[in-house]
């Protein structure tokens, strides 16, 4: 097992990380911008080193000086988190080079799936059911047009290169779909370099359903089951449940079974996400995330499993502590992601918090780096807690999770705990009758 792992993160996630590595008897090395020089995950860790100035590019996405850290400190293995460089090929590579672990998988699998027209191509050929669309990249806007028409508007032209919500163009009518592609292709060339697009339909009331898989380097790989993220604010995800209200027992276990299958195939080694759009019972496969994710928290609350945990032992070479069949599904989580943000319009609201009390008691989980007298700066996420709470049945679980809101206390900013209030009050979401337009509606409605 390693003996210290640098943590390329900051926020809850460094210290979530940390949690899972001081149980293990690893010890943990915090890089930090001046502006987190007083963040708990720095207070916590065994040892720290600055890394740079507030802005990301010269701190948590600075290669040179994280690599500096690591060989100053003797670190043997470094822990991308989310975000940042987690989903960055050549870090992964340039770790590897220096003699040190990613602790994440290859950097192969990491830029065929970074790479979407890669990655759809590829998990189709792993038995993984897709969006109808372009069989590749587009180049020609004839070939577009025969392929639009086959499928049927509306249409969705997507950048190849794209990612959180951008690069993507939906489109109504035939007349529209050459302007689309043109703009499409000139938006991704300047924001990710890569003009490349695709075509595909265009789902109207979807779910967002994700499988949570991990595989090890001895060819095992096991889903822990799905997590519904369909409540989304402007493609950003706001509040998650596992399992999903929509998915019974029987889907589980077929879906689960494809995406482990596939990802046993493709010698995928590490904790990865399959990212699906769902609609009137079938799946289709949008990307897959090669990390950590924010959400990993319900998976954990409703197996028992230590994700983080299972993600250091495989990177370590050892076996998963679990077959599939040891993997029991038990209660409903929810994930409430908590933002230092005004409840109404989302302007940030970075500051200094006077008191901090999160909630407690049975079934309750708080992942925060936040504590009273700390300064949230305003360079970076706005998110700054994220309240997981699990009962024995959703409706327990919307109880427990009310009385969670209400205890919760982040004076000095203001946070969009409000906002899931007011959520805990609608009957839309107290069934579960939900698509991933439903949250922009809802907001609208409330304005
Ligand atoms: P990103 O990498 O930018 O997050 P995704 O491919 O995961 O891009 O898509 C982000 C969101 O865009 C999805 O959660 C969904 O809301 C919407 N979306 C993507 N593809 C489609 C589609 N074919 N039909 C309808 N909505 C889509």
């Amino acid at each position: 097992m390693f003996e210290k792992v640098l943590i390329a993160n900051r926020g809850e996630i460094a210290l979530r990380i940390h949690r899972a590595c001081h149980e293990m008897g690893v010890k943990t090395i915090a890089v930090h911008s001046t502006a987190d020089a007083d963040a708990m995950h720095v207070r916590l860790a065994d040892e720290s080193v600055c890394i740079g100035p507030p802005a990301a590019k010269d701190s948590y996405l600075n290669i040179p000086a994280i690599m500096a850290a690591a060989e100053i400190t003797g670190a043997d293995a470094i822990h991308p988190g989310y975000g940042f460089l987690s989903e960055n090929a050549r870090f992964a590579e340039i770790v590897a080079e220096h003699g040190l672990t990613f602790i994440g998988p290859s950097a192969d699998h990491i830029r065929m799936m970074g790479d979407k027209i890669t990655a759809k191509d590829t998990v189709q050929k792993l038995g993984i059911p897709v969006v109808p669309g372009s069989p590749g990249g587009i180049t020609d806007d004839g070939e577009a047009t025969r392929v639009a028409d086959e499928i049927g508007y509306p249409v969705i032209v997507k950048a190849a290169a794209g990612g959180g919500g951008r690069g993507m163009k939906v489109v109504h009518e035939a007349g529209d779909l050459s302007a689309a592609l043109t703009a499409c292709r000139q938006e991704a060339e300047a924001a990710f370099g890569d003009g490349a697009v695709y075509i595909e339909k265009f789902l109207g009331r979807p779910r967002h359903i994700e499988f949570q898989i991990i595989g090890d380097s001895h060819g095992n790989c096991i889903h822990l089951g799905e997590r519904d993220c369909s409540l989304q604010r402007r493609h950003q995800k706001v509040l998650e449940e596992a399992p999903s209200p929509v998915i019974d027992d029987e889907t589980r276990s077929r879906m689960g079974g494809i995406v482990a299958k596939a990802m046993a195939d493709f010698g995928y080694v590490g904790a990865g996400t399959i990212e699906f759009l769902y609609e009137d019972g079938e799946f289709y496969f949008i990307e897959m995330n090669t990390r950590l994710q924010v959400e990993h928290p319900v998976t954990e609350m409703i197996t028992g499993i230590d994700i983080v945990r299972e993600q250091i032992r495989v990177a370590s070479g050892r076996k998963l502590s679990y077959t599939q069949e040891m993997v029991r599904f038990l209660g409903h989580a929810i994930e409430c992601r908590i933002n230092a943000e005004d409840p109404k319009t989302f302007m940030p609201s970075p500051g200094r918090v006077t008191q901090y009390h999160p909630p407690g008691g049975l079934n309750v989980r708080c992942d925060s780096a936040a504590y009273a007298g700390y300064t949230i700066p305003p360079y970076y996420d706005s998110m700054i807690a994220k309240l997981i709470v699990v009962g024995y049945t959703r409706d327990g679980c919307l109880l427990r999770l009310r009385r969670s809101l209400e205890e919760y206390v982040i004076d000095g900013v203001t946070t969009t705990i409000p906002l899931h209030q007011s959520l805990m009050d609608n009957d839309d979401f107290k069934t579960g009758a939900y698509d991933i337009h439903w949250l922009e509606k809802f907001l609208a409605s409330e304005a």
